[in-house]
């Protein structure tokens, strides 16, 4: 099991000139990935009997696709010329080459994404993949190249766990350290059982549940955005390559990060008291960018529904519950009792059903369609075996934080 702690850091002024020039170093070796990359993929591109309107590299026929293993392979001679690469750790360069072929892979998967070049500062992380022993003192966090960083372990690593990576990433506020910790323990993946609950997000009430839990949506920008409005108008003033512009700029990306925590933090706590609720958890399997584009964009950006499905993702798997997609097609136009379609427009906010009578409020029909769709998707995987006596639905766990994994083996593992 891996999972994610995000910490501060606080590196001193030595070590940010360091972390700021590897950043640029990885930069650098990406763009030239992906330059060798693009001249590979364009001379194969070009006609035969033909040549292009743009000016092209011929390779031969036989020349390989400059693949990971050969762009990796290729560092080390690279170093010899390059001495700035020297100063990085290698890994550090290796594994920023595999982000790259991650992406390419994924473009070939998806058919969208193809990796871009990194323009000045877009850079923001770089990844040390390995670790001998603990890297972790009291304050400390030790890493390759570059000493003993300072950390605010403001969480403690759960025991039995080791850390297996950090990321190192730099944002408006300052540095933060992504710490990857695994245990050798091996959790079974969630199956459906217990009390099931579907959920509906909307702009209106953020979830409603099928039991007819609603909450309202946060607005996370109608308090915070008013200073980012002041900030961005004071930005504009600036003029561009200034040094003022530079300082207005980073005030901006603070008040972003700043909407951007709230939001997350949000979202974990949502996650936990939809746990809380039920064992089986059912969702749409909506692509929420697409809602986005709609007149309400940027209030749907804001709420970030998307983000919170993985989070709530993450959290269930977490907590021995069940979280499944279903199809999200016309789930508020369906009356959840009789099944039959009942037009309505979004101005409308009760269901009312012409067939069987049923009314109820509109979100919280969605809910409960979901749910039905939910337990017709997933009827046939197997029924969750029952391995401790521990208390069904509903009234267990709640406000209990420390039994947020529930199998018998880790609850015994994590009782502290
Ligand atoms: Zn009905």
């Amino acid at each position: 099991m891996i999972l994610n702690y995000a910490y501060r850091l606080y590196p001193d002024a030595q070590q940010v000139e360091l972390l700021s020039e590897w950043l640029e170093t990885c930069r650098l070796s990406y763009n030239y990935a992906l330059r060798e990359l693009k001249d590979w993929i364009a001379s194969r591109k070009c006609p035969i009997d033909r040549c292009s309107l743009e000016s092209e590299y011929i390779m031969a026929a036989d020349y390989p696709f400059p693949g990971y293993h050969q762009q990796q392979n290729n560092l080390p001679k690279a170093k010899k010329k390059f001495p700035r690469l020297k100063a990085a750790p290698s890994q550090v360069l290796q594994t920023n080459i595999r982000r790259l072929h991650d992406g390419w892979d994924f473009f070939q998967k998806r058919g969208y994404g193809f990796p871009r070049f990194k323009k000045y500062g877009q850079m923001k992380s770089v990844l040390f993949p390995q670790f001998k022993s603990n890297p972790l003192s009291d304050w400390e966090v030790q890493l390759p190249k570059l000493g003993k960083v300072r950390i605010n372990l403001h969480r403690p690593i759960p025991e039995g766990f080791v850390v297996k990576q950090v990321r190192v990433v730099k944002k408006a506020v300052g540095w933060f350290g992504v710490l990857a910790i695994q245990s050798a323990l091996d959790i079974p993946s969630p199956v459906p059982h217990g009390h099931a609950i579907g959920i509906d997000v909307g702009l209106l009430s953020y979830v409603a549940t099928r039991d007819g839990y609603t909450e309202a949506r946060p607005k996370f920008f109608q308090t915070a955005y008013r200073r980012l409005k002041v900030l961005q108008k004071r930005l504009s003033r600036k003029m561009k390559g200034g040094k003022n512009y530079e300082k207005g700029r980073i005030k901006v990306a603070k008040q972003h990060n700043h909407i951007g925590f709230k939001r997350t933090d949000y979202q974990f706590k949502l996650a936990h008291k939809l746990c809380d609720l039920a064992d089986t958890i059912y969702v749409e399997d909506c692509d929420f960018r697409i809602m986005a584009k709609g007149m309400l964009g940027k209030h749907t950006i804001d709420a970030g529904f998307g983000q919170l499905r993985s989070i709530l993702e993450y959290v269930a798997t977490k907590r021995d519950v069940f979280v499944g997609r279903v199809d999200h097609r016309g789930t508020s136009q369906t009356c959840p009792n009789c099944r039959t379609a009942v037009q309505k427009d979004l101005s409308v906010r009760r269901h009312e059903c012409r067939e069987c009578g049923y009314v109820v409020d509109r979100d919280i029909a969605s809910g409960q369609e979901i749910c039905n769709r939910g337990e017709e998707t997933y009827r046939g995987t197997p029924e969750k075996q029952e391995i401790d006596e521990r208390p069904r639905v509903g009234a267990r766990r709640k406000g209990t934080r420390s039994s947020w994994l529930s199998s018998r083996t880790v609850g015994e593992f994590y009782s502290r």
